[in-house]
């Protein structure tokens, strides 16, 4: 034996340590407690090149302040067994953190090697770590290990040995700056305790300072014994303390803390930790990030990106819409050509043509939407909206995560609230998911965006863009205002923190796009043809039996009879143009009479007393009913009661254009009416949704308060409006 050594491995909790340990010492090694703390400290025994190595495995500590006994164990046997060689073990895959030590370490004046430790983890994970650079700018020896297999632990032991002889036990100086406020008095200080020799003995100079600055207990306690200069040192502190209380609301041992992880975060980010193949666009990502995601421009930018999809949408999907309403108009035509007049004729037309062609008409605005809308997610924007609201929703008593259930659920409209509330499981804080829960259907799925679409297209058709924007904020908006409201009544409790990583930006792939848009148009379509053409049908049924009675039919054909008659016999042409008007009136009557007196049309009239309030009428109330099986079935609705109550259906045209030319439908109406789909009762998918993620009560009041908050509000709207 030539001599011993005594190295001594520190390291974070779980950093892997005692593995290490173990695999250095095998089963050479026993258990001390440190006296009078029950901390175990473990020393083992190993032969390396001839030279026999006393092991020492310290308590982890993420620091060596004296805030726990495992930080005062850890200190105490640094300076007092004064080890030839420290490791300090860190976790390769969480260095930012674990390096927090190493520089403490560092400044405790200790030689010190760094064991890259987990390093199959951090490759695992795509981590590339330079250890050339980081040991060049630590100014320590670096090599890479892994615990569980002894990988690099006679590199380790070798490059003690060599630093152990190189050192004698003293390192080279490391300072770090504290920037210009602690910098000068820590010179200062070290220069007077390097005068007096005060506790230099143990620690060095800067060390000892640092320490009063940190108001150590156990430092200053033995200070105090020593006597000498510990109050002129400690009267220095409290200058500049109260200095740092006045200009930075913030004391030494945060400054000191926060420029240790500034060091720390510099020296990574010159490149000692890349990503494999992801360093460029991380660093790309950066870049767009200071500005996409600013505290100013960045939910500026989200408005506008957001408008602009719409625009897009509306600008670019008229022309699609125009062939599909198109090609429904003939295909009716067609069928009335075919089909003689009759139950079949008008379940064909009104009911299914009518009705699911109304839904499927908006398919190209929609898969324009979602194409803008996967571009925004797969490029991993959307991320960045759900980060700049997070600010927001804290406000409102939610929570960061609950911003991916509103988004889903149609906060970018186009969404659907069933998953939106599967979403929320996401949520750890039962009341937070409640809030979210409860308030995310009032966002503008992509069910209610029809309706949307059409009552713009009708009566605001060259502001249909910024109809739909505005209508997506006030879904926001309720969304918000009705947390706030449940989260101080209903739902109190404090909020939960919330941490979210950025992905990196990237190109979404043309294909990836298609596939997104396809997965949600065709959900959509398949809906139309499966949900939506079972309860047009049912609701064609309800809008068409039981019918007139024979008495009033034979009434009305009587009066028919008699025009027919007088037309036939009139020649001119003033007179002719006035009874076909009169005929078409009666056959308009008789329509309407018998949509009135059907079951549909009976339940709608039951609420017009207090539907009217808000404009609604008969028949806008049977598509609401409707509405609750889901939301585009309103629009489907609207379409079967417009085509059945006109007797001119070949010549009214698309729905759009029926209810712009329908007198009793007015744009105050079509206003209240996109209010009320907004905010109204969930569909009853998403009220199920809801019950499975809380309970049927909630799912209830949903329904209830919902609709009562959504009448409110129409009628509000519908009010005011008749008054301007
Ligand atoms: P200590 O708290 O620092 O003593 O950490 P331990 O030695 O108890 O290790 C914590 C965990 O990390 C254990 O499950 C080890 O098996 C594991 N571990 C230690 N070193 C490595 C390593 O290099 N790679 C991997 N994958 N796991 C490790
Ligand atoms: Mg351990």
């Amino acid at each position: 034996m030539r001599s011993t050594l005594t190295i001594a491995l520190a390291g974070n909790p779980n950093s892997g340590k005692t593995t290490l340990f173990n695999t250095l010492t095998g089963s050479r090694q026993h258990v001390g407690n440190y006296p009078g703390i029950t901390v175990d400290t473990r020393e083992g025994f190993v032969e390396y090149n001839k030279r026999m190595l006393t092991i020492v495995d310290l308590p982890g500590t993420y620091s060596l302040s004296a805030y726990s006994p495992e930080e005062i164990v850890a200190r105490n046997l640094l300076i007092q067994k004064r080890p030839q060689v420290v490791v300090d073990v860190v976790d390769a895959t969480n260095l930012e953190r674990n390096l927090y030590l190493g520089v403490q370490l560092l400044e405790l004046g200790l030689p010190m090697i760094i064991a890259l430790n987990m390093m199959d983890e951090a490759e695992k994970k795509g981590l590339r770590i330079d250890a050339d650079l980081l040991s060049q700018k630590f100014g320590a020896e670096v090599v890479k290990t892994v615990g569980r297999t002894g990988k690099g632990k006679l590199d380790l032991l070798q490059k003690c040995c060599v630093l152990a002889d190189e050192a004698g036990g003293a390192s080279r100086p490391f300072f770090i700056s504290y920037g210009p406020d602690l910098d000068p008095v820590i010179d200062e200080m070290a220069a007077r305790i390097e005068e007096t020799s005060f506790l230099t003995r143990w620690y060095p100079a800067r060390w000892v300072a640092l320490k009063y600055l940190e108001y150590d207990e156990e430092v200053m306690a033995q200070g105090k014994k020593e006597g000498t200069i510990s109050e002129e040192l400690q009267s220095m502190v409290k200058k500049v303390s109260d200095h740092c209380e006045k200009t930075l609301n913030t004391e030494p041992e945060a400054i000191i803390a926060d420029y240790r992880y500034g060091f720390i975060s510099s020296v990574l980010k010159t490149g000692v930790v890349n990503r494999e193949g992801t360093s460029n666009r991380r660093a790309v990502s950066e870049v767009l990030d200071r500005f996409l995601t600013h505290r100013y421009a960045g939910p500026v930018l989200m408005f506008m990106i957001i408008y602009a999809l719409f625009q897009v949408t509306f600008g670019l999907g008229e022309i699609p819409l125009g062939w599909v309403e198109g090609f429904f108009g003939w295909l009716g035509e067609t069928c009335r050509a075919l089909i003689p007049q009759g139950l079949l004729r008008s379940l064909l037309v009104s009911g299914i043509i009518d009705g699911v062609g109304g839904v499927l008409s908006f398919v190209p605005l929609i898969v324009i939407m979602f194409f803008g809308l996967a571009f925004l997610e797969d490029s991993g924007y959307m991320a960045r909206v759900a980060y700049m609201l997070d600010r927001v929703l804290r406000t409102f008593g939610l929570h960061g995560s609950s911003v991916m259930p509103f988004v889903i659920s149609g906060g970018i409209p186009g969404g659907c609230a069933v998953p939106g509330c599967m979403a929320t499981r996401a949520l750890r804080s039962p009341k937070e998911k409640l809030a979210t829960l409860l308030t995310a259907p009032f966002l503008s799925c992509g069910a209610k965006v029809p309706v949307f679409l059409l009552l713009a297209g009708a009566f605001f058709p060259k502001a249909a863009a910024e109809v739909l924007f505005w209508i997506t904020l006030l879904g926001w908006a309720a969304a918000l205002v009705v947390a706030r409201l449940l989260r101080s009544t209903l739902i109190k409790g404090p909020p939960t923190p919330f941490v979210m990583e950025l992905p990196p930006y990237r190109m979404p792939t043309l294909k990836g796009l298609c596939i997104h848009t396809w997965e949600r148009a065709w959900q959509y379509i398949k809906k139309a043809g499966t949900i939506i053409l079972a309860i047009s049908i049912l609701l064609w049924a309800a809008m068409t039996f039981p019918g007139l009675s024979e008495e009033r039919k034979a009434l009305y054909q009587d009066r028919i009879d008699a025009v027919q008659q007088e037309l036939e016999g009139a020649e001119e042409p003033g007179i002719r143009d006035r009874l076909a008007a009169e005929m078409t009136r009666i056959r308009n009557e008789r329509k309407t009479v018998e949509l009135k007196q059907s079951l549909a049309g009976r339940m709608g009239t039951y609420f017009e007393s207090v539907t009217s309030w808000a404009g609604f009428d008969w028949r806008t109330n049977i598509a609401l009913i409707g509405g609750f099986a889901a939301k585009e079935v309103i629009v489907s609705t609207l379409g079967t009661s417009y085509s059945l109550g006109s007797v001119d259906s070949e010549a009214a045209g698309s729905l759009s254009d029926r209810l712009a030319a329908d007198p009793d439908f007015t744009r105050v109406t079509g206003l209240s009416l996109m209010v009320f789909v907004l905010l109204y009762a969930p569909c009853f998918v998403t009220v199920v949704a809801i019950a499975r993620e809380s309970s049927w009560k909630w799912a209830l009041f949903s329904v209830v308060f919902n609709t009562v908050f959504a009448f409110s509000l129409a009628v509000a709207v519908f009010q005011v409006g008749q008054l301007m």
